[in-house]
């Protein structure tokens, strides 16, 4: 079929919106129909060519919500009509890490998905001309139409408004599972955020949700910081104003933070999170860094039972989480509405892209289908 897709020809050129061919989904495969999706700093990442190279051309967009329109042979756990997130790493589930609980790390996604294929190593996408493009993050979804693997096809409860829905499957899973999954804060426990945009809004979530306290907020943009307190921060550090971020977590909490999560991606903001914890505290760093950046820590401080980790698309099954989190959304316990400060049509992908680029505002969601989307001021589209 003939869709609209924002398409990356190459880093460094603006992504454009054009028509592309969609095939029909193979087995073990689904075809939706995209309503909503939000733009994340990793799109920003690889539009850029930041990721290495081997991802273009291709379609950008991992994060949204869509309907399902065909299913292929075999899927059975959706059926056309229903209301699905997206789930960029759609796991095997036999595979070693997927046997191991780490659904995650899918050495099969690692395998194909690091080219932007699906599960059997092939597109569903081309340009007119023939030329094949790449699955963005296995994904797609800044396009009329997706076909993913079933695993990437998550069954959302039909009360929640997609616009909403379309934040789960990056920003949500990812602020969260690092918090719950990986941290697993508990309460009164100490946390220190760094990095105020999408995902670092919904780390801050996480903290409150678990109980933590203090909960600092650490960024340079005071909007985003007026949007980390409506989250749950305790406080808020302007890294950017007179006090060093370093002294102002050591006057709130008298001596470091328990959990450090660095949501930016930066060697300067890792080695801070490093230098923010107490001994025996955790520095987690969830922002992506560009391909080649290396990270350093003052190696005599590892006596102090400090620690350093990794997480990936929140360490936990998001297949499961997805809809766990749906559910805290709608009982009220989880806002997915105040992270979102820009809305636009499909065609806005680019000058989405430039606001992250500039630093400027959290999220921005691209209703694709701004009738099905329920957003409320989708007739106002460009604010
Ligand atoms: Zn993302
Ligand atoms: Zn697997």
């Amino acid at each position: 079929m003939r869709i609209r897709a924002a398409v990356l020809r190459h880093p460094g050129r603006p992504v454009t919106v054009e028509e592309v061919e969609l095939d029909p989904p193979k087995a073990g495969e689904v075809l939706v129909r995209v309503v909503a999706a939000g733009v994340c700093h990793s799109d920003v990442r690889y539009a850029d060519g930041e990721l290495g190279p081997g991802h273009w051309p291709g379609v950008l967009g991992h994060e949204g919500a869509g309907v399902v329109e065909e299913v292929g042979e075999g899927v059975t756990h959706v059926a056309p009509g229903d209301p699905v997130a997206f789930c960029f790493v759609p796991a095997c589930r036999s595979c070693r890490y997927c046997l191991a609980g780490k659904p995650n790390l899918c050495s099969v996604v690692a395998e194909h998905g690091a080219q932007g294929m699906l599960m059997d190593g092939t597109s569903r996408l081309r340009l007119p001309d023939g030329t094949t493009l790449r699955h963005g993050l296995r994904t797609a979804c800044f396009a009329e139409y997706t076909v993913v693997a079933a695993g990437g096809a998550v069954p959302l409860p039909r009360e929640l408004p997609l616009w909403q829905a379309a934040l789960l499957g990056c920003g949500v899973v990812t602020g969260l599972g690092a918090v719950r999954n990986v941290a697993r804060v508990q309460p009164g426990e100490s946390v220190a955020v760094l990095g105020c945009g999408g995902v670092g809004l919904q780390v801050i979530a996480g903290a409150r949700l678990a109980g933590a306290d203090p909960i600092i907020a650490v960024d340079r943009v005071p909007e985003k910081l007026s949007l980390a307190r409506e989250h749950g921060a305790t406080h808020v550090v302007d890294a950017a104003g007179e006090e060093a971020p370093m002294d102002a977590v050591q006057r709130i909490t008298g001596g470091g933070v328990d959990f450090a999560f660095e949501v930016i991606g930066r060697p300067e903001t890792i080695r801070l999170a490093w230098d923010v914890i107490r001994p025996g505290g955790s520095a987690i760093v969830v922002g992506l860094a560009p391909d080649g950046v290396e990270a350093s820590v003052p190696a005599i401080e590892f006596l102090s039972d400090k620690s350093l980790r990794g997480t990936y698309y929140g360490s936990g099954d998001p297949a499961t989480e997805i809809p766990e989190l749906a559910g805290l959304a709608l009982a009220g316990e989880l806002d997915l509405t105040r992270v979102v400060t820009h809305v636009d049509g499909l065609d806005g992908v680019e000058a989405a892209l430039d606001r992250l680029r500039r630093g400027e505002g959290a999220r921005t969601v691209l209703l694709v289908d701004a009738d099905l989307a329920g957003h409320p001021g989708a007739a106002h589209r460009g604010s």
